[in-house]
């Protein structure tokens, strides 16, 4: 399956790249690559944005109509703005809204989806995954933060790290233990939090971006209404890995970016000398650039593979992880080679008014190995592939 040169699939993207143009928000984190919290001044601009992408139908298309969609998922047209998004470079949809929204269309009451959906959809209300802890990243299944009944309402106590956004948000979609006895997967709920609940304390951590774009999350006693649990008691692993796979495909995206990134590369080498010479001159630099070229075109259809596959209802267990693990290899490389090529100038940093392309080259270096990280690590994913696709022994764990 194609999923270019379709009439109505490049009509549609089209729209969108206009869209994009027309709309694009003016906002200071435009520079930055990633996933990453605002600055809070550019927090309003974010807001009409995401519900401008509501509005337009560019998010949340899938919601059933009685909540603003059309009740049918479309994945090459979610797929299509994904790409347009990453190639216009623009800022995504502020929080973690479309996760929890998954969650809580999936899962949650009419009165649950009543009072969240709209502030979803409208920007006012920015949403946190509190799912990771310091012992709970890749093996979630261990998280310790409990929450113990007491009346009409769960107590909470423990911590989350890695929460993005945490320090912006008004609401939190939690993870807790509340059942310890039970098998590891069968004791955990997944709950609404109200981020300002007494007992709530949240700590920025300044990253090597220089940029807090993720925060540690402190619970002390935090009482949550027990009408707040999404879906029953105990079924809190079934929400969050309902709610990850329904999570707005990203399919080629990156390699999108890494192209765009590359044509930078190139207009960067034009423009400086090395040695006397055109940078461009040396026959290893034009080699290097021809070879992340050909990468991250590979890395797009790649994505696109994976989704073609999928709408075929013929995916393997390793597309998703390979598309993965090779943008974020790719995009390693290529970051270092932008910085590479700037000589002593790739000191200089983001706020430099001297620096390279705003220091975009910069920040990107420096964000490049969250991407190896965050949405499972690529040794995690190597494991995957090599046990489910490839059926190889499991890795001993617990070793
Ligand atoms: C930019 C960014 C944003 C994030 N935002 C959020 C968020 O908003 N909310 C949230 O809940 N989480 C968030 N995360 C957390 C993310 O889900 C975790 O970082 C991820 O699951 C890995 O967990 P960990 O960091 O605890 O690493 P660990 O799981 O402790 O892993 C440490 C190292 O051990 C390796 N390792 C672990 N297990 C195995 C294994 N079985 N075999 C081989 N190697 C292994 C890993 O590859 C890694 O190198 C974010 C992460 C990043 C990078």
């Amino acid at each position: 399956m194609r999923l270019d040169h379709d009439p109505e699939t490049e009509w549609f993207r089209a729209e969108v790249r206009r869209f994009l143009e027309g709309h694009r928000p003016a906002v200071k984190t435009q520079h930055r690559s990633g996933v990453r919290a605002p600055d809070p001044e550019d927090i309003p601009a974010l807001r009409k944005w995401t519900a401008q992408l509501f509005e337009a139908g560019y998010l949340g298309s899938d919601w059933p109509t009685e909540w603003g969609g059309t009740g049918r998922a479309d994945p090459v047209r979610a797929t299509v703005v994904a790409e347009e998004m990453a190639r216009s470079r623009v800022p995504s949809p502020l929080g973690t809204g479309l996760l929890a929204a998954a969650a809580l269309i999936h899962f949650g009451t009419q009165e649950q989806k009543q009072r969240y959906l709209p502030g979803i959809r409208s920007g006012r209300e920015i949403w946190c995954q509190l799912f990771s802890e310091p012992g709970a990243g890749s093996d979630l299944a261990s998280l310790t933060t409990r929450a113990q009944r007491d009346g009409g309402y769960f107590v909470v106590d423990g911590q989350k790290v890695w929460t993005t956004n945490g320090q912006h948000a008004q609401l939190g979609f939690l993870l807790a233990r509340t059942d310890s006895g039970a098998p590891r997967h069968a004791g955990i709920s997944a709950f609404v939090l109200d981020m300002t609940s007494p007992g709530v304390v949240v700590r920025p951590l300044r990253e090597i971006t220089g940029t807090s774009d993720f925060n540690e999350v402190f619970f002390d006693g935090v009482r949550i209404p027990v009408g707040n649990v999404i879906a029953e008691v105990n079924r809190g692993w079934e929400v969050a890995t309902m709610s990850l796979v329904h999570e707005r495909s990203g399919a080629g995206a990156g390699g999108i970016t890494m192209l765009r990134a590359v044509g930078d590369a190139v207009a960067l080498a034009a423009s400086l000398r090395r040695r006397g010479r055109p940078a461009l001159s040396d026959g290893a630099l034009r080699q290097e650039l021809g070879r992340l070229y050909a990468a991250a075109r590979i890395s797009m259809r790649l994505g696109q593979f994976h989704l073609s596959r999928a709408l075929d209802g013929t995916a393997d267990a390793a597309d998703a992880p390979l598309a993965k693990i090779f943008y974020s290899e790719t995009n390693l490389a290529l970051v270092d080679l932008g910085l590479a090529l700037q000589g002593t100038e790739s000191l200089l940093t983001e706020d430099d008014p001297d620096a390279i392309a705003e220091g975009w080259w910069q920040d990107a270096f420096l964000y490049a190995r969250a991407f190896t990280i965050a949405g499972g690590t690529n040794d995690v994913l190597r494991n995957l592939i090599a046990e489910r696709a490839l059926g190889l022994p499991k890795e001993p764990r617990g070793v």
